[in-house]
């Protein structure tokens, strides 16, 4: 297998927008196949058409990473089109702060199925392609907030420390499949990450801070980029970056 993004089937959760949709075009513009998943299937399309414009080749599938069935459907359509997957990049989430007194139950419930077992419906979906296959590299996204507690942060910082728990475990048991995990742990980045804040004060303050110091999508989609293009013996095992300017 080649060391190089050209040719290489990754399978992107969360494509339809910030970091996946990024990801997506920087990938395939270097030749990667790239396999989108998201509930929103009106910007898959556009992202597909746009690839397949620029001579890329892309697939959607509208998936909900909260529906087990719907993340399996989402591997297969891969591995029927293309014959394998060589990533997954695991990357769709919610972020929904508040402060724990506020009792918002069914946004700490979103964020546990989607950062957490939306996850995990990933790797179960992929591991049996993968290890079939002896190589594969599964990519999952943590955060800043999968290093630290903050106010208001509790439960999305749960689930981000949950994300690189499993991510842990799953590399020490993949090894004697050949397979790679990596898991990529951004601070703030430039997305619509931030809009599903319903605690006005939080919301707020969160805003001000990513529009004065956000990065651009790409400084995560580098950072995948630099995962992939290692060399097959070579497991980045996390990557954690952040402003310069970030606590
Ligand atoms: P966006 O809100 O722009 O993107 C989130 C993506 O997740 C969308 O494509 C959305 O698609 C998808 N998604 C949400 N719920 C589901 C679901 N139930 N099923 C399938 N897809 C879903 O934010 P980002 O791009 O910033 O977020 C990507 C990842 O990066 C997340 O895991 C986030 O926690 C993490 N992250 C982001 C940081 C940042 O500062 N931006 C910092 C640290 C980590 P759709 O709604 O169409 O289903």
């Amino acid at each position: 297998m080649s060391n190089n993004i050209n040719g290489k089937v990754i399978v992107i959760t969360g494509a339809s927008s910030g970091l996946g949709e990024c990801t997506a075009r920087t990938l395939s513009a270097k030749g990667a196949i790239v396999v989108l998943g998201a509930r929103r299937i009106d910007r898959l399309e556009k992202l597909v058409h746009d690839i397949e414009s620029g001579g890329g080749r892309a697939l959607a599938v509208a998936t909900d990473v909260t529906d087990k069935s719907q993340v399996e459907n989402l591997m297969k359509a891969a591995v029927d089109k293309f014959g394998r997957i060589d990533v997954l990049l695991n990357n769709a989430g919610l972020m929904q702060q508040s402060m724990l007194e506020s009792l918002k139950v069914n946004e700490w419930d979103n964020m546990i199925d989607i950062n957490i077992k939306g996850t995990l419906y990933g790797i179960a979906a992929v591991l049996p392609v993968m290890k079939e296959q002896k190589f594969g590299h599964i990519i999952n996204v943590s955060s800043i907030a999968g290093h630290k507690v903050t106010p208001a942060g509790v439960i999305y910082c749960a689930t981000k420390h949950a994300v690189r728990v499993i991510s842990e475990g799953l590399r020490s048991e993949v090894k004697p499949y050949n397979l790679r995990t990596t898991i990529i742990s951004p601070g703030a980045v430039d997305t619509e990450l931030t809009n599903h804040i319903t605690e006005e004060g939080v919301a707020g303050q969160i805003k001000q801070f990513y529009d004065e110091h956000a990065l651009p999508p790409s400084s995560f989609a580098s950072a995948v980029e630099f995962a992939i293009t290692q060399p097959e013996n070579i497991d980045i095992n996390e990557i954690l970056f952040r402003p310069t300017s970030q606590e």
